[in-house]
């Protein structure tokens, strides 16, 4: 991890951090993607009528209240329909609308509304045509706001990723013309990038992709992966459970139950209580040439009364609470994850995100299903995206199942018995079973 930090310290962090810091006004929003009916078709229709209202008539455009209207519906189009396509639009158009004001009051808090939702569009959305529009104007305010370096890291964002864009010389022409000592950053950006793919993961990142075909053939090997171990005990319990030595006895369980199922063979990353590096593990799943990549934990919170089961794959996210759970895995800080995560947004595989997401779908929800037959008060904290280190590297669907929270002094208590555990187990085998069925037609 140590290698990762000093690395990605070196990139912009700023800009991602706005885009957390967006997500506590907005709430989150999961990939996009065309939604039934069009309610948010309507509603976008309707927010963009009063738009060109409000701008056509010289009393309303006057009026900063109409502007903050205008902004308001957008805004509900971002929170009521997340997966509609109009999400970047409505984010855009409340980005402008909030310039507009800061134009017209002259207060910089609108100016920095206006960063915001670039900053989230642009985040979001990085493959969307207005991702670049978003991150020139987000270097453009900055710099208004006497914020040159987090301008010029916009700025780079766009030469760097977008540089068939429409903005590419725009951003280019605005970044030279700032002190010279910014230049340096475009180095440290190609060398934080390059950093990364040193990593004794990095090649992997680079490696071909396998489809589920190829994936279920004559035999599957599934690697299980309990978390932490050795030196790092993972959370702790308030009576001192640690969370290394429960994940590592559901580890055993589910092993014992992959293993009689005909054509699999099962890999663990660790058998004992023994430290592994979160690269050596994925490492690991990649040199057995592994169909999947299950990871184990326990989560922990402040507050005690907290539970419930979550399951996250590989991906950006705004949600503060799955980048807080990521930090505690990671073993980093939130402001490092969002180095990691501008890094990732280069990097990421859709079909390694389509497929894991998959996996997480079927795994949480027989795991859910269970559970919740044999508990009672079992609370379903859904699948979610966090960028896990652990499941970078992996060049297979991977997944991190938090099975049960170990702050909590009731679930502490349950995690001491067998039963429980071999519950928990059962339940990730169900859902690994599942995905496994209806993946391969080969496998049945
Ligand atoms: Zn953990």
């Amino acid at each position: 991890m140590e290698l990762l930090r000093t690395a990605v310290n070196r990139v912009g962090k700023s800009i991602l951090c706005a885009i957390t810091a967006t997500a506590i006004v907005l709430g989150g929003v999961s990939l996009a993607a065309p939604i039934k009916g069009d309610t948010a078709e309507k509603a976008y229709q309707d927010a963009r009528k009063i738009y060109y209202r409000v701008l056509g008539s010289t009393r309303l455009r006057e009026d900063p209240k109409n502007w903050e209207r205008i902004i308001d519906r957008y805004e509900s189009i971002v929170n009521s329909y997340p997966r509609s396509r109009r999400v970047p639009y409505a984010l855009y158009m409340a980005a402008r609308c909030s310039a507009r004001l800061y134009k017209d009051t002259h207060n910089t808090s609108f100016l920095l509304q206006s960063i915001r939702y670039f900053s989230r569009l642009a985040g979001e959305f990085p493959g969307h045509h207005l991702a670049d529009d978003a991150l020139y104007y987000t270097g453009k305010y900055y710099q208004k706001l006497g914020n040159v370096e987090k301008a010029a890291r916009a700025y780079l964002r766009v030469m760097e990723n977008y540089s068939s864009g429409d903005f590419y010389a725009r951003a280019r022409e605005q970044f030279q013309r700032l002190p010279k000592k910014f230049e340096k950053l475009e180095e440290n950006y190609k060398d934080a990038l390059n950093s990364i793919l040193a990593l004794p993961l990095g090649k992997d990142l680079k490696r071909r992709w396998k489809t589920a075909a190829e994936r279920f053939g004559n035999h599957s090997t599934i690697v299980i992966d309990p978390g932490h171990g050795g030196k790092d005990p993972g959370a702790i319990g308030p009576r001192g459970l640690k969370e290394k030595d429960v994940v590592l006895k559901i580890g055993h369980f589910l092993a014992d139950k992959l293993r009689k199922l005909p054509n699999v063979k099962v890999v663990m990353t660790r058998t004992r209580d023994r430290f592994l590096s979160l690269a050596k593990r994925a490492a690991i799943a990649n040199n057995n040439g592994a169909e999947l990549f299950v990871s184990i934990h326990l989560n922990a919170i402040a507050d005690p009364s907290f539970s419930g089961v979550e399951t996250y794959f590989l991906n950006l996210t705004n949600d503060p609470r799955s980048l807080a759970v990521a930090a505690k895995e990671n073993a980093t800080t939130k402001e490092n994850l969002s180095d990691l995560q501008l890094i990732l947004m280069d990097l990421l595989n859709d079909s390694k995100i389509k497929e894991s997401s998959r996996l997480a779908e079927i795994v949480h929800g027989e795991f859910f299903t269970l559970l919740s037959r044999r508990m009672r008060g079992v609370s379903n904290l859904g699948v979610k995206q966090a960028p896990f280190y652990v499941l970078l590297g992996a060049q297979m669907p991977c997944i991190m199942v938090e099975v049960a929270f170990i702050s909590n002094p009731v679930e502490e208590r349950r995690l001491r018995s067998r039963d429980y555990l071999n519950l928990l187990a059962e339940g990730i085998y169900k859902g690994i079973k599942a995905y496994m069925e209806r993946v391969s037609v080969a496998y049945r």
